[in-house]
């Protein structure tokens, strides 16, 4: 490689920890799908150092490896290297964002759609209102083929309107404490419900809850399209509006939020001035199932025959949380638990790939469907929205009315003691 045509976009130390020894091919979603070595993460790691040291030129083709990367990190979490792949994922595609012209559709919907609207929660209420009565009136015929994907996503209902507390409640229980709760933005909007379900099962735990105001978007909807500078700027807005000294902990019901969360202190190491609240924000964020005790909650027996669990990419690989929530699920859910297979690779959704990389992201979708279905289950547990919506829409398209797919709040909220009365 010539080092004087580097473009040096790579943190190189960090990319050259790669010792090609594909130990991670096969827990690579798009490798497994077509076994093609430019789809794996081995190749990709390639790719990219070969366009940071300038070899291979930045070309929409060369892009192309990189767009199909869902970004789910599962390679991180088996590789005996180390290799830091999400972060130079963040950086290839910073550096692609640069150097490359997008099309049309893809502007379209990454830059209005994904980062325009769905990232404001005020915005993406008004915009989904034309949406629900479009899907009400049974029109999605007549929506353009390239909005019909995320319209697919779109619930026909509005969700229970009713606020969330802004401020502390009281709980029942002793008190272990005060958490501040992260509304997000998708979640937000279409998830209210769930973030009740949070609360109720915080509070059922023993923490008194707040919802900061001014909170926003968490960043992760920029920065897996590589757009950094938006990221921060999300990152800050949280920053200012949580006062993490009085804090047990931030807690986050979505894994994709949570692990750019978990991430603050180092999207942020480089601004002296919010660099040391980064550090400690990060360093309070938790998951919801990290927050709860599966035994120190009196459980409802659960009314289920069989109930199984889907890992969310961002809990299982990018924060390595996988028994946390399984053992609450198992707690709850008790002889009816069964295992899935392939539970933790990806279903397709990964932000919002599922809307950039159609053809992968149905054919992932597929998979997760045919897996869910081999289990005859009745209810799928999991942990992030996107994922909850991609098996949904997936067991739509296979005709099956009768799996439901709920996040992990409301399956457990389901099972809380009447008598506590939250
Ligand atoms: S990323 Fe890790 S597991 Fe994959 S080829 Fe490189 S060193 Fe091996
Ligand atoms: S992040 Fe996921 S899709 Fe991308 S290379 Fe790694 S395992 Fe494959």
């Amino acid at each position: 490689m010539n080092p004087e045509r580097s473009t040096g976009f790579l943190d190189t130390l960090k990319a050259s920890a790669c010792i090609h020894c594909g130990l991670c091919l096969a827990s690579c979603p798009t490798y497994v799908e077509t076994g093609d070595e430019n789809l794996s993460p081995r190749g990709r790691i390639y790719l990219m150092r070969a366009m940071d040291k300038g070899v291979i030129p930045t070309t929409q083709k060369s892009a192309r490896a990189i767009d199909s990367c869902l970004g789910c990190r599962a390679c991180e979490a088996v590789c005996p290297s180390g290799v830091h792949y999400g972060q130079l994922l963040e950086e290839t595609r910073e550096h692609l964002n640069r150097s490359v012209q997008r099309g049309w559709k893809e502007t379209l919907l990454t830059k209005v759609f994904v980062e325009g609207i769905l990232a404001h929660p005020e915005r993406m209420e008004i915009a989904l209102t034309p949406a629900r009565w479009i899907k009400q009136a049974g029109l999605e015929r007549f929506v353009p083929a390239a909005l019909r994907e995320p319209l697919s996503f779109v619930d026909k209902t509005r969700p229970n309107e009713q606020s969330l507390p802004a401020l502390s409640h009281t709980t029942r229980a002793p008190k272990l404490g005060t958490v501040a709760l992260v509304a997000g933005c998708v979640m937000d909007v279409m998830f209210r419900e769930t973030h009740r379900s949070t609360i109720r099962l915080l509070l059922a735990a023993g923490y008194d809850v707040v919802v900061p105001q001014g909170q926003g978007c968490c960043g992760a909807l920029f920065s897996h399209n590589g757009n950094m500078a938006e990221a921060r700027r999300c990152a800050i807005k949280n920053l200012a509006a949580f006062n993490v000294s009085n804090l047990e902990a931030v807690v986050i019901n979505a894994a994709g939020c949570g692990s750019t969360l978990k991430d603050y202190g180092p999207l942020l190491a480089q601004d002296p001035q919010w660099a040391p609240s980064a550090r400690a924000f990060s360093i309070k964020t938790r998951d919801l199932s990290e927050m709860l005790e599966p035994e120190s909650i009196d459980w409802r027996p659960s009314r289920f025959r069989k109930v199984t669990y889907q890992d969310a990419c961002h809990l299982a690989h990018a924060q390595r949380i996988t028994l946390a929530p399984r053992n609450l699920v198992k707690r709850v859910a008790g002889d009816a638990y069964v295992e899935m297979p392939e539970s933790d690779l990806c279903c397709g959704s990964a932000g919002s790939y599922n809307l950039t990389q159609p053809e992968m992201a149905g054919r992932l979708r597929r998979r997760k469907t045919g897996n869910i279905l081999s289990t005859n289950t009745e209810v799928v547990v999991t942990s992030n929205p996107g994922c909850l919506l991609q098996m949904r829409a997936g067991l739509q398209a296979a005709k099956n009315s009768t799996t439901q797919v709920l996040h992990i709040a409301d399956f457990l909220a389901a099972h809380l003691p009447v008598e506590t009365g939250i």
